[in-house]
């Protein structure tokens, strides 16, 4: 479970993400959504702990990571990270990717990394290297890599925006049920309504560093708070 209360970042006096709070339970997909530059991308950093806060607090499972006098690294969070632009290791291959961050023995760390090959259906890849797998074999590569050490908490930086049209849908959707499986808490920033719509639990809508209003994907949709909230969600179809 990820708890997040009264977080706050300003840049130069100017507030970036401004006493956002928010609670996503094990297993649950929450979606901060909202335009470009409003602050979600800010929001994502200072929960995976490579930004400071200024104010506010964040637990993971009740465990504080970061708060008035704690702030926790990264490595020291029980976090899974996937950005658009995450790249993987190059020189590595399939199976040393998704095996980079497991700390166990020989053994486990093996059996782990074929159950997720499997999952994310890429068994056969794991001799591959990077360069040999398509656009959303590598995606799906990613995926394994930032779960295979089982993070309670999963943060996901528009990470299908570097896909083909076409693929992407299709990746959502076996992403949501990998996600599912694995049971993390997932908090997945977009700034597309139909992706937020299509794999949110529960919708975080965001402008300029606040949450202006939370709720099921039906609810936002049906019942925008305001005019801003209504046209982010009127091009879809
Ligand atoms: P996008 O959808 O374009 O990715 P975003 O919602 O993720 O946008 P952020 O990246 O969180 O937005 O940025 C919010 C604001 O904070 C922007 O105006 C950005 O320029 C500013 N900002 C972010 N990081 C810094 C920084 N390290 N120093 C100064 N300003 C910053
Ligand atoms: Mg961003």
């Amino acid at each position: 479970r990820l708890k997040v209360e009264h977080l706050s970042r300003a840049f130069g006096g100017t507030p970036v993400v401004d006493d956002v709070s928010l609670d996503v339970a094990a297993g649950q997909v929450a979606c901060l959504l909202g335009p470009s530059g409003c602050g979600k991308s800010t929001t994502l950093r200072m929960i995976a702990g490579v930004e400071r806060p200024d104010r506010g607090r964040i637990a993971f499972d009740g465990q504080p990571v970061s708060d008035g006098s704690l702030f926790q690294p990264p490595e020291a969070r029980s976090v899974g990270l996937m950005f658009q632009d995450f790249a993987l290791f190059p020189h590595l291959t399939v199976a040393q990717n998704v095996a980079f961050g497991l700390r166990s023995g020989r053994d486990e760390r093996d059996r782990r990394v074929a159950e997720l090959l499997e999952r994310v259906n890429l068994v056969g890849y794991g001799a591959k290297h990077p360069h040999q797998l398509s656009g959303g074999e590598q995606q799906r590569v990613a995926l394994a890599r930032a779960l295979a050490p089982r993070p309670r908490v999963m943060l996901m930086d528009e990470p299908f925006s570097g896909l083909d049209n076409r693929l992407r849908d299709g990746i959502r959707d076996t992403t949501l049920e990998i996600l599912k499986e694995e049971g993390a808490a997932v908090l997945l920033v977009t700034h597309e309504p139909d992706e937020a719509l299509r794999m949110a639990d529960e919708i975080l809508l965001m402008r300029a560093g606040r949450i202006v209003q939370r709720g099921s994907p039906y609810n936002i949709y049906n019942a925008p708070a305001d005019r801003a909230a209504a046209a982010f969600f009127s091009d879809i179809n």
